[in-house]
């Protein structure tokens, strides 16, 4: 393991895989750029009983190159949000749990307090609300919240656009039935004239017919009121003779 600092605060490392003098040989692929040796310290970290301490230092003091707890470099600036100069960064990449791997969202951030922290009485912190791995940081207590709060802002968006969708929708529905009620009060409309049309057309014929008749007949239509002239096709009109009451008693077919 690289260790770096004095004893203090790291009696965690007694207990420390790397530590051991069999695995001293592997000190060197803490800080290798080979795949299959960082793959073994990696591997070795995995089943050391103190990588939640180990890699909890290394968050909490900085440690930006190597491999700490079984994570990378890369794993610990990506926790930390910052690049390799220690500078806060913000790439659209959010912390994950450094110790199970778990989301940004089951990370929860905290104000804790530091009783022997000098002219510091307080500390932001992070929680893995999956298995519970606290660390000390800003930058990535900084970072989790703007993933909440960008998180908060997409879904409003995201609320916003749906919403906007359903109105779209309820309207051009709503549109649609207008249209199809038009349509059928048109036919209806359209029905009831024929109709009417076409009793008018009966009416009309039943008495011209009953009017040829008393035509032929010389005498005028019973009902019509005196001095009524029969229009004719020519623009002419007929007089004909009033009506005489006892007309269908003298010729009952009529
Ligand atoms: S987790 Fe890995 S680097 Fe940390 S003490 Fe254990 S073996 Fe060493």
């Amino acid at each position: 393991m690289p260790v770096k600092r004095g004893s203090g605060g790291l009696d965690w490392q007694q207990d420390a895989l790397c530590a051991l003098p069999e695995n001293q040989d592997m000190v060197e692929y803490f800080f290798s750029s080979e795949t299959d040796e960082r793959y073994e310290a990696k591997n070795l970290c995995f089943a050391c009983d103190v990588r939640a301490d180990c890699v909890r230092w290394a968050l909490e003091n900085n440690e930006l190159w190597g491999i700490w707890g079984g994570r990378d470099e890369q794993d610990i600036r990506r926790t930390l949000s910052v690049d390799s100069e220690g500078n806060e960064t913000r790439r659209g990449r959010f912390p994950q749990c450094p110790y199970c791997g778990a989301r940004t969202s089951r990370l929860r951030t905290k104000t804790i307090d530091i009783p022997n922290g000098g002219r510091w009485r307080t500390a932001r912190a992070v929680e893995c609300t999956s298995c519970g791995f606290q660390w000390q940081s800003r930058s990535s207590a900084n970072a989790i919240d703007l993933y909440y709060r960008e998180r908060d802002e997409k879904r409003q968006k995201n609320a916003a656009v749906r919403n906007k969708i359903a109105e779209k929708q309820e309207a051009r529905e709503a549109r649609i039935r207008a249209e199809e009620r038009e349509k059928r009060e048109a036919k209806r409309d359209k029905e009831r004239i024929k109709r009417e049309a076409e009793q008018q057309m009966q009416r009309d014929k039943a008495r011209a017919k009953k009017e040829k008749k008393y035509a032929k007949l010389g005498r005028q239509v019973p009902g019509r009121k005196p001095g009524w002239k029969k229009p004719l096709e020519d623009g002419q009109t007929l007089e004909i003779e009033p009506a005489r009451i006892d007309l269908e008693d003298e010729h009952p077919s009529i």
